[in-house]
């Protein structure tokens, strides 16, 4: 089959994978191997390509919004040709404390999709049988796939930030997530104050909707309830911070964060307001998600890349070329 593969410490400025002929993963008991229909590339495949994330295996194939046809270890719950997804949470032990108390997301034996195992930039890929998800028929591929990461992690932002219906709602950074996590907080009646660089960016915070949209520099004009941070910077999480009302929390949504700058813990912190990141996703996230999401008619913006042209989608992510999100199509 051809995969994009990824070898750390080898790599050419911009030339992060190589596109190589590998055999077929093999199927292994409690495993779907999949035909990859599409895959969508997130941030943290850049974070994995720049080594911001230290490499775990000296080979791999990334990608983690994976949409997938069953192709062998059908059950009875994935029939054969089944559609599924498949997101950065690949499985877990299921035996920690964390998995034990409802916490998945922070297990201490994660699988990590496209990063711990080989993820979806290829013709097949194989994924845990129990960590994959039945998509809605009404989300077609290269649209559901994009949902699979930004859009499970942008509403899991919304919950860690304890979003209440009708509340002021701070973004901050306003990219693939943020744009799928607006259209939730507006069905929940919220006021949405973006805040974000990149005059796109604004523009189509605007078009989306948004309450009010301002500069990097900028300040919401009333105090918020809660903000989530979107973008890999320190700086912004104090800017979130310093937007907030008594109480508020802001939710850090990055895998990866630069410096966090010092800050005034009397008048930033102090009042109850939390800071609170937001690690990975649970499988109730995905299922929650993905049923709003067919509700609601969630469509991101795609531009479509071909397996072959997989470092070009990883640019596109980089430099933010796309207002949307890159997809790839083996
Ligand atoms: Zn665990
Ligand atoms: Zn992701």
């Amino acid at each position: 089959m051809k995969a994009a593969i990824f070898r750390s410490g080898r790599n050419a400025p911009g030339a992060f994978l190589r596109i190589e002929d590998l055999p077929r993963p093999r199927l292994e008991a409690g495993h779907a191997l999949l035909r990859v229909l599409a895959c969508g590339v997130c941030r943290t495949d850049l974070h994995i390509v720049e080594g911001d994330l230290p490499p775990v295996r000296p080979q791999l194939i990334p990608g983690h919004q994976i949409v997938g046809e069953v192709v062998e270890g059908a059950t009875t719950e994935l029939p054969l040709g089944t559609r599924v997804g498949v997101s950065w949470m690949g499985g877990v032990d299921g035996e920690c404390w964390y998995c034990r108390h409802e916490m998945e997301n922070l297990c201490d034996l994660p699988t990590f999709t496209g990063y711990t195992v080989d993820g979806g930039y290829a013709e097949y890929v194989l994924a845990r049988a129990d960590f994959t998800f039945p998509l809605p028929p009404g989300l077609d591929n290269v649209h559901v796939a994009p949902l699979l990461c930004a859009g499970i992690i942008g509403f899991r932002s919304l919950r860690v930030a304890g979003v209440e219906p009708g509340e002021r709602v701070g973004l901050f950074g306003f990219g693939s997530s943020a744009s799928l996590a607006i259209t939730i907080l507006q069905s929940w009646k919220c006021e949405v104050y973006v805040v974000t660089r990149g005059e796109s960016h604004r523009k189509r915070a605007v078009s989306l909707g948004a309450t009010w949209v301002g500069q990097e520099d900028e300040k919401p004009p009333v105090a918020l309830d809660r903000a989530v941070t979107f973008a890999p910077s320190g700086k912004v999480v104090v800017s979130a911070l310093a937007s907030l009302r008594k109480g508020g929390v802001v939710a850090v949504n990055a895998i990866h964060l630069d410096q966090v700058p010092s800050f005034d813990y009397d008048k930033l912190l102090w009042g109850e307001r939390q800071i609170r990141s937001v690690a990975n996703m649970t499988r109730q996230d995905a299922r929650d998600f993905l049923a709003v999401a067919e509700t609601l008619q969630i469509r991101p913006q795609v531009k479509v890349f071909p397996l072959e042209e997989a470092n070009q989608a990883l640019l596109a992510v980089k430099e933010e070329t796309e207002h949307g999100s890159a997809v790839i199509v083996p």
